[in-house]
């Protein structure tokens, strides 16, 4: 009988394997399949009594329905069921680790819940009066605060919803200032080509040229580059630091000079200050905008498409622009929207959305920043690149680094070299992680690096769960050299769903649901 790592048996004896017993159900042991609620709700069923209403005269005249509206119906313990089922399915890191890189996946601790749902934050609706909401706009104005002491900078923005969100704020602040000094003709923006493609799409999206700039072997970007590619058209660089690969951008000062001296702007992806805080300030890098996101670097962790927040915050050259709205302090907290009085200077570029922000989001961040203080934060960007290099020195024997052993920040990047001949591939060997239990690695990004797999393990993982991470790829490398390509090619064998072929959903998605016939009897 073989045994697992903790020295429990992996099988009850050599029976017969999981396929060769399919269930009835479809279930697996106790994890239960679990239909669409369309499937398995009915019509005719409700959980609660509700009285038969009084007959009125319809007013709609032909429009009136004539049939049942087809809503499906549960029983009240069908429907806790369904959605406590669902909510199993999930995967994240309170369930284990969850090695995404350029994601922070962030420890989110229950407190920042409890703040975030006390009723005064909770609660409060975008179009009170501001009298009635003057402690949530004292937690806004104090977060930035906060956002601007730990940046360096003077100026933030914080109603953009998410990192890309505010990537198009900061761009939009770089461009107003262009045209407010007659240099809206500057149309080129400068992106590295391990760029995120947000970066590209932002800046095209308001009508940027982009013109890439080559990294360098040691996976920087080097600032004689950066010259090479500068000229009077060039309105500003858009540079990640760290960057994707996860290496410190080395030249970054000399590189924000060569930009302002060639009178373009600096705006950097923020997306991996979890790696920094509390270590070095964008502001005094020379950077001129840069998007946070709180949703990766102060909890709240993200996934299934939010919930996001991307303050941006802006150097003294960009911060007239500061979009609506803002709050000024003076007696109390006011807003500042569309048509109310400016001080002097102040040129807001529009507005990035309805309302002030994600105040959830922003309550949660607090929460975490306070709950750490100073030092605390400082802590945890210095475990994320202990954690991410422990990692990567655990594993350098046995998978290849595409920029040589150098340390990396808060992610430890590896290539697909060491799988060649193999007949393994990066996907392969990610599918294989999901029968160990881990969600995958980000994959085949960035794009410069070839089979990429970036690993980040996040700083709030212990040395026992890290150890028993290294331990589980270990086991998979060696297995993918012994030639062990089974394992890897079918993988995943043990979740409830194995490959799903991600193109043909993507490319012809089946959008309506149509009734499957009923339950065939066992004995057919
Ligand atoms: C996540 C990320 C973004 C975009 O942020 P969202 O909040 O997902 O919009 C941009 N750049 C990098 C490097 C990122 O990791």
């Amino acid at each position: 009988m073989s045994m697992n790592t903790q020295g429990r048996p992996t099988s009850a004896g050599e029976t017969g394997t999981a396929a060769a017993h399919p269930t009835f159900t479809g279930n697996k042991a106790l994890q239960i399949e679990e239909a669409l609620i369309f499937e398995i709700g009915r019509p005719e069923v409700s959980g609660v009594d509700i009285p038969e209403p009084k007959k009125v005269k319809s007013r709609l005249g032909k429009l009136a329905r004539d049939e049942a509206i087809g809503l499906p119906g549960l029983t009240e313990p069908e429907a806790m069921r369904h959605y406590v089922r669902l909510s199993q399915k999930n995967f994240g890191i309170d369930t284990g680790l969850f090695p995404l890189g350029s994601c922070t996946m962030k420890h989110n601790a229950r407190l920042n819940e409890k703040m975030a749902r006390l009723p005064g934050f909770g609660d409060v609706h975008p179009l009170q009066p501001v009298s009635t909401v003057q402690g949530a706009l004292q937690l806004i104005d104090t977060l930035a605060h906060y956002l601007k002491e730990l940046t360096g900078m003077p100026a933030v923005a914080m109603s953009p919803k998410a990192g890309a969100h505010g990537e198009l704020a900061g761009m939009m602040a770089i461009k107003a200032a262009l045209e407010a000094k007659g240099e809206g003709h500057r149309k080129i923006v400068l992106v590295p080509e391990s760029a995120h493609g947000t970066n590209p799409a932002t800046a095209a999206l308001i009508g940027f040229e982009v013109r890439s700039v080559p990294a360098q072997a040691d996976g920087t970007v080097h600032v004689s580059d950066v010259k090479a590619a500068l000229g009077p058209e060039v309105a500003a660089i858009m540079l990640t630091n760290p960057n994707t690969c996860g290496i410190f951008e080395k030249e970054i000062v000399q590189i924000a000079k060569a930009i302002h001296d060639a009178g373009a702007y600096f705006y950097c992806d923020g997306a991996n200050f979890n790696a920094i805080v509390g270590k070095a300030r964008p502001g005094d890098l020379g950077v001129d905008a840069m998007h946070i996101n709180l949703h990766k670097t102060f909890s709240t962790p993200h996934g299934g498409g939010g919930p996001g927040s991307g303050p941006v915050v802006l150097s003294e050259r960009l911060a007239a622009f500061v979009p609506y709205p803002f709050i000024r302090v003076g007696k109390g907290y006011a807003l500042v929207e569309e048509g109310g009085k400016l001080a002097k200077g102040e040129q807001p570029f529009g507005r990035m959305s309805a309302f002030h922000g994600q105040m959830g989001m922003f309550v949660r961040a607090m929460a975490y920043m306070l709950s750490h203080g100073a030092d605390g934060m400082r802590l945890a960007s210095e475990d994320a690149v202990l954690n991410a290099n422990y990692i990567r020195a655990s594993l350098a024997d046995l998978m290849s680094l595409p920029f040589g052993d150098q340390p990396c920040m808060h992610e430890a990047l590896f290539d697909d070299d060491w799988l060649k001949n193999t007949g393994v591939s990066t996907l392969d060997f990610a599918k294989a992680m999901i029968d160990e239990g881990y969600h995958p690695m980000t994959m085949y990004f960035p794009l410069v690096v070839h089979g990429a797999m970036l690993i980040e393990p996040t700083e709030s993982e212990s040395k026992a769960s890290l150890d028993l991470f290294i331990a589980a790829l270990r086991d998979l490398a060696m297995a993918a050299k012994r030639g062990d390509v089974d394992r890897f090619k079918g993988a995943p064998y043990h979740a409830p769903r194995r490959r799903l072929d991600e193109t043909r959903a993507a490319r012809t998605p089946i959008l309506r649901w149509t009734k499957p016939a009923p339950y065939a009897e066992a004995a057919e």
